[in-house]
């Protein structure tokens, strides 16, 4: 039976619930609103198939690379409304075509985020665009499998541990499923996410107004895919007037607490999928470092890098048409996204941090405590920013 006695041990992946034949384990949050299995014992038959289906207990094993690419979307609209070079959208569409089904991530309607089925062009507007912090997958994999049964095509677009769960939790293999990893940082918590937000309304929220939040886009391009911003907009009432937040990526609060090891999920900070170790077809994200060996794509519009790990991904990726394809070493696409191969590491005040989130409504405060850089690592920084972007 699954016991999460160490929170280090679990990525919230879902496929222990969905496997369970008694339907007696639920994903339940914990006070930093990540989800992790509980099992009701009484209705516990010890069968252990929720233990073999967890992709940290039993793992997927590494596969090797059998190509990586440079990847750019030929279309200028979807290029600047991608997170990177369009890589998604370019997968998105080809399954779309063969009357499939796309699962990915998409806001709800309180800015959390879960993962959700799309079957149109509308539809794929909303799993679209990066949103930094755990998706909830509910029902995901079990809508997948009757998919698949069905004879559909699926794409699922994921992190890694994310794919690692479905891969185990479906077993056998379909030929019509691709499985798509996005390089991962870490997910941050959504407790974080809203604690960040409850301030930033609070703060829109003055001469009797109340802001609502309609838009948010991280990652956004209009300064450029490597300086990007993230961007929230939304209106007032009863004045009616619109805002407009525009700030760049490392300015930004939340991000700040992200990037800085504070928020993720216990597990991110020894991730055991990294390394090619999620059993993906496909593996896509920034091409960080692009400008070193291709300075014609050097032009801020983004790029995308990918992995191919299986011949099913080989032969998707012959039926995309991207403006550039371009064939890469691994070891390009190592050099700017080390977190690729290692997991990003833990903020050693990690507790700290949650415990004084916990004890105020004062976000920015906490985080900028937090994050506060002394003179030498001040330095360190920004010669490690120069060799990163030179
Ligand atoms: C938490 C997180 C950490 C990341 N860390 C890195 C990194 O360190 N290095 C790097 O190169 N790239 C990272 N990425 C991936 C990168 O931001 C882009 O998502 C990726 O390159 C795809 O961009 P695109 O242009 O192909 O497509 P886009 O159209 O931007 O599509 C993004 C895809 O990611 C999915 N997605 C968005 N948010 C989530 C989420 N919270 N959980 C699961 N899936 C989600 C979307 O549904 C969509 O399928 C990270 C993404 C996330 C969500």
């Amino acid at each position: 039976m699954i016991q999460i006695v160490d929170k280090r041990q679990c990525s919230g992946c879902t496929a222990c619930e969905h496997i369970c034949p008694q339907h007696c384990i639920a994903m339940v949050a914990d006070e930093e609103a990540f989800l992790y299995p509980k099992v009701d014992e009484s209705r516990c038959i010890d069968c252990g198939l929720c233990d073999k289906v967890c992709p940290v207990l039993s793992p997927i094993g590494q596969q090797k690379p059998l190509a990586a690419y440079a990847v750019r979307h030929g279309d200028a609209d979807t290029l600047a409304n991608s997170t990177s070079g369009g890589m998604f959208m370019l997968l998105a569409k080809f399954v779309l075509a063969q009357q499939g089904i796309v699962f990915a991530a998409k806001y709800n309607a309180d800015w959390s985020v879960s993962h959700a089925a799309a079957m149109d062009e509308a539809q794929l507007e909303l799993v679209r665009g990066t949103k930094y912090l755990q998706s909830e997958l509910n029902t995901t994999f079990v809508e997948i499998k009757q998919h698949l049964k069905a004879g559909k095509w699926v794409l699922f677009v994921g992190t890694h541990c994310q794919v690692a769960g479905l891969k185990n939790y479906i077993r056998r293999p379909y030929d019509t499923l691709i499985c798509v990893d996005i390089f991962c940082y870490g997910v941050p918590s959504p407790f974080v996410w809203q604690h960040y937000l409850a301030e930033l309304t609070q703060r829109l929220s003055v001469n009797g107004d109340k802001a609502t939040i309609k838009e948010i886009k991280f990652r956004d391009k209009q300064i450029g895919w490597r300086y990007n911003g993230v961007k929230i907009g939304g209106t007032l009432q009863p004045s009616g007037k619109s805002f407009t937040l525009a700030e760049k990526t490392g300015d930004n609060l939340y991000m700040k607490a992200f990037l800085s090891g504070l928020a993720n999920r216990p597990i991110c900070g020894e991730c055991p999928f990294k390394d090619h170790k999620s059993g993906s077809d496909l593996s896509i994200g920034d091409f960080w470092g692009i400008q070193r060996i291709h300075p014609e794509l050097d032009d801020e519009k983004g790029v995308s890098a990918v992995f191919v790990h299986t011949d099913k991904g080989q032969e998707v990726m012959k039926q995309l048409n991207p403006l550039q394809l371009i064939e890469v070493k691994p070891a390009d696409i190592y050099a700017g996204n080390p977190y690729f191969l290692v997991p990003s590491p833990t903020k050693p005040a990690r507790q700290e941090f949650f415990d004084a989130l916990h004890a105020t409504n004062d976000f920015s405060k906490v985080v900028e405590q937090f994050t506060k850089k002394n003179m030498l690592q001040r330095v360190k920084h920004r010669i490690a920013k120069l060799i990163h972007w030179t």
